[in-house]
């Protein structure tokens, strides 16, 4: 009897035999203060129900609705940003379904002329640089939202929330170009990075505010036909979207291997049981019927619109990754997690800004490394001051403080807010370099300790890091390191 095949076994099993073809398609809220096609504010969050609504997001007989500037030039920005192609000119479609959480029975929305199409998006992964054609980017509007929930008498009912009802969705739609579960998840990170810098969505995944839908089909290698696809939902955070694909690849592997044919279905992914499920099956292709929106004319883009657009783009994620490499010198890993974080950006920027003499790895190490740990291990925001901070690695590459006590220093700037050489002063930190004042103290560790001096003279020169130990302890952690290992080694060689 052979013992079990380990998952990621059976997963790199199955891929011998059968490629996955993943197309993603993400729905994310755009931050504009209104609702796409009236003036309800979008501030709803944690609103008591209903109290964000008009006629027109109701969908009452006889409202018209008007379009949301904002809204669309955030799609033109994520258009633009993606090297997408945008139409001369665009109109809106009305989605025709029945739902109760849609009040006028059809969703506007745009069906074939959206407002970007064909751009790309190029993110790293653990196999390198990898581009996923995107198909199209389109506006529309968002659903009411039910909530289930028990009556008075006991008895479930099911309520309507109309607060989201009218928000603005951009649709961002793939080709069906990834091929991993980890390739997924990237794009998933690479576009909320994206659409974050350019100010489109917060795209917060637990929040609702980027929602990540995979389809995902298998085919045999070298088949050009695609396979009977299954769309997952509910995935409502980067690491479900790969841990659910990755579980899907192999639930149809399995299926497939076993001479099983698979149901063209919508299936729902549960976090807890590392398992995807049969939401509804699809027997047919939806057919929402779609026809113009007649209450709202065609949307004339002006290519002046579109360059002064182009223009305000900020720098985006992946030209400020390729700068801190080729301009600044550091590493791809720092470059990735300093761009991955906007905070860090900034007060990257910021501090590299405040002293151009600096060397940007140095404030790269101090960003990623002490200012994402004690933000990471901090309950509330913190702040770091970035001249402080300029200031203070100023103090420790001048040798003038330890690293050691230098962290120290960062974490009492970020508790009180008091500049950095000011705190050095109060604790007395700064380092001892002075060979005099050093010498006094090396010759009393050596004077203390006969045994070690003599070790040292039986060839273990390892204890030189015993005699610098002892004199960090007794200068309270101010002695220059460098300092002191050579006055020990200078001591030591001379007492033979
Ligand atoms: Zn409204």
């Amino acid at each position: 009897m052979t013992a079990p095949a380990k998952p990621a076994d059976r997963l790199a099993d199955i891929l011998d035999r059968w490629e996955p073809v993943i197309g993603i398609e993400v729905h994310c809220q755009l931050r504009t203060a209104s609702k796409m096609f009236c003036a309800c504010s979008t501030a709803y969050d944690g609103a008591a129900p209903n109290t964000h609504v008009c006629p027109v997001c109701l969908g009452l007989p006889g409202s018209l609705p008007v379009i949301n500037r904002q809204a669309v030039e955030h799609v033109l920005l994520a258009g633009l940003a993606i090297g997408a192609e945008i139409p001369p000119a665009t109109r809106w479609d009305r989605k025709n379904y029945f739902y109760p959480d849609l009040p006028k029975g059809y969703q506007i929305s745009q069906y074939d002329l959206p407002l970007a199409s064909r751009g790309t998006l190029t993110f790293g992964t653990s196999a390198g640089l990898f581009t996923v054609g995107i198909t199209r980017a389109h506006l529309e509007e968002d659903t009411a939202k039910l909530v289930h929930a028990t009556g008075p008498d006991g008895s479930k009912v099911s309520l309507v929330d109309f607060n989201r009802s009218g928000a603005p969705l951009m649709e961002i739609v793939t080709d069906p170009d990834v091929r991993t579960a980890e390739q997924a998840r990237r794009y998933a990170e690479e576009l909320q990075l994206l659409l974050r810098s350019i100010g489109a969505s917060d795209a917060d995944m637990e929040r609702g505010q980027m929602r990540v839908e995979a389809n995902v089909s298998l085919r045999p290698h070298g088949s050009e036909t695609f396979g009977t696809r299954v769309e997952i939902k509910n995935m409502n955070s980067f690491r479900s979207v790969e841990r659910a694909i990755a579980h899907e690849i192999e639930r149809q592997g399995a299926a497939l291997d076993a001479g099983q044919a698979l149901v063209q279905e919508t299936r729902g992914w549960n976090e807890d049981r590392g398992e995807t499920y049969r939401m509804r099956i699809k027997e047919t292709s939806d057919d929402y019927r779609y026809f113009p929106e007649p209450d709202l004319p065609p949307l004339h883009l002006d290519p002046a619109w579109l360059d002064r657009l182009r223009e305000a783009l900020p720098e985006l994620p992946a030209a400020r990754r390729e700068r801190y490499q080729s301009t600044l010198g550091l590493p791809a890993a720092d470059a990735t997690v300093l761009v991955g974080d906007s905070d860090a950006t900034r007060l990257f920027e910021a501090t590299v800004a405040a002293d151009a003499g600096l060397d940007p790895k140095q404030v790269a190490n101090w960003v990623t490394g002490e200012y994402l740990r004690l933000r990471h291990e901090a309950s509330d925001p913190i702040e770091v001051v970035p001249a402080e901070l300029a200031a203070l690695i100023r103090l420790v590459v001048d040798g003038s403080i330890s690293r050691t006590n230098a962290k120290e220093v960062l974490e009492l700037h970020v508790a009180s807010g008091d500049p950095t050489r000011s705190i050095v002063a109060a604790r007395g930190f700064q380092q001892i370099s002075d060979t005099g004042a050093l010498g006094a103290a090396v010759d009393e560790v050596i004077a203390a300790n006969p045994a070690a001096v003599a070790d040292y003279k039986a060839g273990k020169v390892e204890v030189v890091g015993f005699f610098v130990g002892q004199v960090m302890k007794a200068t309270r952690g101010q002695a220059n390191a460098a300092v002191v290992q050579a006055a020990v080694r200078e001591r030591l060689d001379a007492e033979g």
